[in-house]
């Protein structure tokens, strides 16, 4: 059976639940937000937390539309990061397809004209928190309660912006209560009932998640390991909780599973970009997988593009190769002119020819996400009325948060090896 361009098994097979209780098709998915605004979000949300369970929206108004428009051939704006490849080249929707391609003719007869199914999600994708270890550069407090801390201690959260008001304590309570009963009932009844054939662990950290090792032990209880893919990003900071070991006793008891561990630089630059990795720690560990791992799309190097990790394309790259593993590269997300951590920041005179030397000297997804950030706007083309406030923004940003982290390494001193982009750097002080 031939299915659709546009059409993505995922509003079939696969439900997506952010730290904030906030639901979507998918995480890479740009919809409305309900309540508050996560970071790819097309509208602000209502910043009033009303939740909304599994069953209110899987068959709710929004995914019947988008089951309907995708059977109807259509190319869904909501898509545009698999569409357009915003992210990657090796889009998402072709994960889904891959894995779910057999329920094709399941999607066909289970699906209502007003766009319900009668279809449940078999592939969870639940953030039960924010709760992480690490703050890194590229990312905020939506996804990491250390930066949350951070942005309480420091004074740095605008109230008036409805996206925050999940931090106002009344609200971070009633979500920590839907989180505790409903969200933790929905998993629950997934596992016991066995509904789980796919489970990403995303977070957060979810290693960190008391979760993640509760429900992944019981799936081995109930003797559903066997069906089960198991998929990780995780900074690898831990891989044992409980006197339990990921690897030894759960992993090893799987169908397959894939260990995205994110690395956006080694050493020093590494523990830059990601503040509270200790490069020393994730290499242990991450050799430790290398032990349990039987194909070489277990254990993975997750690296995320940066404008101070442009520094570290060649160094990622010789660590692949010498740990004998596959690259997972992705340029970071750029929704506004101030993500100076995006090497889109850059003026073309600066960017292109730095590309050019990469690219030269690259292979597979690295050279590919390269080749693809080349033919991409600049900041400065993308929003040229707005680019000068925008790096401005940014870039006291970024050395805010220097102050603030005491970071022995900085922007500046990683951008030396490039000279004339320091020398750009230094001129917007
Ligand atoms: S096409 Fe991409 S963005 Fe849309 S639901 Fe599928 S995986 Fe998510």
């Amino acid at each position: 059976m031939q299915k659709s361009k546009s059409l993505c098994l995922a509003p079939w097979t696969h439900t997506y639940l952010s730290p904030q209780t906030e639901r979507r098709m998918c995480c890479a998915s740009r919809e409305s937000a309900q309540n508050f605004a996560q970071y790819i979000d097309t509208s602000a949300g209502t910043g009033r937390y009303i939740p909304i369970t599994l069953e209110q929206h899987w068959n709710g108004e929004h995914m019947r539309s988008v089951r309907q428009r995708m059977m109807a051939g259509e190319t869904l704006p909501e898509c545009e990061v698999c569409n357009d490849q915003l992210l990657n080249t090796d889009v998402y929707r072709t994960y889904f397809e891959h894995l779910f391609r057999h329920k094709l003719p399941e999607v066909m007869t289970s699906t209502a004209p007003d766009g319900s199914t009668t279809m449940q999600p078999v592939s969870w994708d639940y953030r039960f928190s924010n709760l992480c270890n690490f703050k890194c550069r590229t990312c905020g407090d939506m996804l990491s309660s250390a930066w949350e801390s951070e942005q309480r201690q420091h004074h740095m959260i605008d109230w008036t912006n409805p996206k925050n008001a999940w931090m106002q304590p009344e609200i971070r309570q009633e979500i920590a209560a839907f989180q505790d009963s409903q969200i933790e009932k929905e998993f629950s009844d997934a596992v016991e009932q066995h509904r789980v054939e796919e489970v990403y662990w995303v977070g957060g950290e979810p290693l960190m998640y008391e979760q993640h090792w509760r429900y992944m032990v019981r799936i081995v209880e109930l003797n559903d390991g066997g069906r089960v893919y198991a998929r990780y990003n995780t900074n690898l900071s831990r891989v044992d909780y409980g006197g339990r070991n990921l690897f030894r006793n759960i992993l090893a008891h799987v169908r397959d599973w894939q260990l995205c561990a994110s690395l956006d630089g080694v050493g020093a630059t590494g523990e830059y970009i990601r503040t509270g990795l200790d490069y020393d720690v994730w290499l242990a560990n991450f050799r430790q997988g290398l032990q349990y791992s039987s194909h070489p799309r277990q254990m993975r190097i997750d690296f995320t593009l940066t404008l101070p990790g442009m520094t570290q394309v060649m160094a990622i790259q010789q660590l692949a190769q010498e740990l004998g593993v596959q690259l997972l590269a992705k340029v970071v997300f750029s929704f506004s002119p101030d993500i100076v951590m995006s090497p889109l920041v850059l003026p073309k005179h600066l960017l292109h020819p730095w590309l050019d030397e990469l690219i030269d000297a690259s292979s597979g997804a690295m050279r590919d996400v390269l080749v693809h950030l080349k033919s991409r706007p600049t900041f400065d083309e993308q929003w040229p009325d707005t680019y000068a406030q925008g790096l401005a923004k940014g870039r006291a940003r970024v050395l805010q948060l220097e102050s603030i982290r005491k970071s022995s390494t900085s922007m500046a001193d990683i951008l030396s090896a490039r000279p004339a982009v320091l020398e750009w750097w230094n001129q917007h002080a």
